[in-house]
């Protein structure tokens, strides 16, 4: 069942995902309507003091949709089209991705309907206190860490922890991950979900035989995740042919010089205006014939229109639900290997949870530490999934779902049914 204020293509998406594999794994019914139905929905009013002098209203949002193995985590997301329904899938997919990799974690989403590129400096800081200050019962180290998502970046998260901490009366670093280093950020998380990304995309190579010298990479989106894939993927020595923005694509069969596109993209200039290749739009990327394609921007961006078009030998879905249901089929059909969102982009949450720890501990690690100890993480999800989706005859997206979903019912099995 979904609620008439959750109802959102994207929440059909993580409920389809769900169901399919509920069934296969023929998970106890108790579980099902349970796991499906986030915990706590929360919509809040963001009345903010413009420049000019008037108050504009914005409207934010925060789901937690599951706390049994722990506090609740996920981002938050400034972008205009952020709303309740899709917030709440992006908190499930949490759920089952942090169960995957096995952090002590819940999952939870939130975000903001506001094009951040619109607001000033001052704007956006009044906009993210403001939003602190109302989700404020919701949110602590110890029950709900937000972090950084499409939109926000170390800046808000410095913003989100100095406003919870001014509430409280003292610093706390542990309420929010993706901060600046100088208040108890982590080395490595700024890449981390890109280090995650290729970490994934290698042990796929491996798997299928393919040497990384032979490999070509497509890249949609050059944001925080799809600029550190490009940089770290192009220095384990794969070519990458492609890579977009909004604005659109560049292209080089011969290979792109990422070094230059990573340090335009640094002093703001789209990919459209960049010199480097030849241009291409969003639609031409995602066909391009190449080894590894890897979504890295929104949803919903591999359909039933461009699916059977795809000239990919392992898609890696760097993005949250870059892949709609009909899309997942006809790629399964074409045999393409696909490495599911909960797994390969999971390098982000993995490298918050060491944030969290070493903010708790007040210990700091290296940057050696934070590297291998991710990699150990997120390759041994990757072989369980891959284990197990051999042994069910199955596939990547449904093992990982299962082995995430798996460990989420047996926590509320021990945990029982309140009251
Ligand atoms: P970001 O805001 O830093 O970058 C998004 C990128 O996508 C930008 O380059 C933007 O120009 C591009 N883009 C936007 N609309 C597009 C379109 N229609 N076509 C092509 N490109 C488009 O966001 P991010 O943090 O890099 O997140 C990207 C994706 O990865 C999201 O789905 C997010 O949920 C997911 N993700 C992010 C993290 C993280 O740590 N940041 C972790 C896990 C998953």
């Amino acid at each position: 069942m979904i609620i008439p204020e959750l109802d959102h293509p994207t929440l059909h998406l993580a409920m389809a995902q769900f169901d399919l594999a509920a069934e296969a794994m023929n998970l106890d019914p108790r579980f099902r309507e349970r796991l499906k139905t986030p915990q706590r929905s929360l919509m809040v009013a963001l009345p903010i003091r413009m420049d000019n002098g008037n108050v504009k209203m914005f409207m934010g949002y925060r789901v937690q949709h599951d706390s049994a193995r722990g506090p609740s985590k996920g981002g938050v997301r400034y972008h205009p089209d952020v709303n309740l329904g899709e917030v709440a899938a992006l908190a499930m997919w949490m759920t089952w991705k942090t169960a995957l990799a096995g952090l002590p974690y819940g999952g939870a989403k939130g975000g903001i309907s506001v094009d951040p590129n619109q607001l000033s400096q001052s704007e956006l800081e009044r906009l993210t206190r403001r939003y602190v200050a109302e989700i404020f019962p919701l949110m602590g180290p110890d029950k709900d860490i937000p972090a950084t998502d499409i939109g926000t970046n170390q800046q808000i998260m410095a913003w989100m922890m100095d406003t919870y901490s001014q509430q409280v009366g003292f610093s706390v670093p542990g309420s929010v991950t993706g901060k600046p280093l100088s208040i108890g950020g982590s080395l490595g998380r700024e890449e981390a979900t890109g280090r995650g990304v290729v970490d994934v995309t290698l042990e796929a190579l491996h798997y299928k035989g393919i040497k990384i010298h032979d490999t070509t990479a497509v890249i949609q989106g050059f944001g925080n995740v799809g600029s550190h894939t490009a940089r770290i993927l192009h220095e384990a020595g794969a070519r990458v042919i492609g890579v977009s923005d909004v604005t659109g694509g560049l292209y080089n069969q011969a290979g792109l010089n990422i070094d230059d596109i990573f340090q335009q993209h640094k002093f703001g200039i789209p990919i459209a205006e960049m010199k480097v290749g030849d241009h291409l739009t969003n639609e031409e990327l995602l066909t391009l014939d190449c080894t590894v394609l890897i979504p890295a921007a929104l949803s919903e961006q591999i359909t039933v229109k461009n699916a059977s078009h795809l000239r990919c030998q392992i898609l890696t879905e760097a993005a949250n639900g870059p892949t709609t249901l009909e899309a997942d089929e006809i790629l399964h059909d074409r045999n393409v290997f696909i490495i599911p969102d909960i797994l390969a982009n999971s390098g982000g949450v993995i490298v918050s949870y060491f944030e969290w720890v070493q903010d708790v501990q007040r210990f700091f690690w290296n940057e050696g530490d934070i590297r291998q100890r991710l990699q150990e993480i997120i390759t041994s999800a990757f072989h369980r999934s891959l284990l197990f989706s051999r042994e069910k005859k199955t596939t990547m997206r449904l093992a990982a779902l299962m082995s995430g979903i798996d460990q989420v019912a047996q926590a509320h099995a021990v945990r029982g049914l309140y009251p």
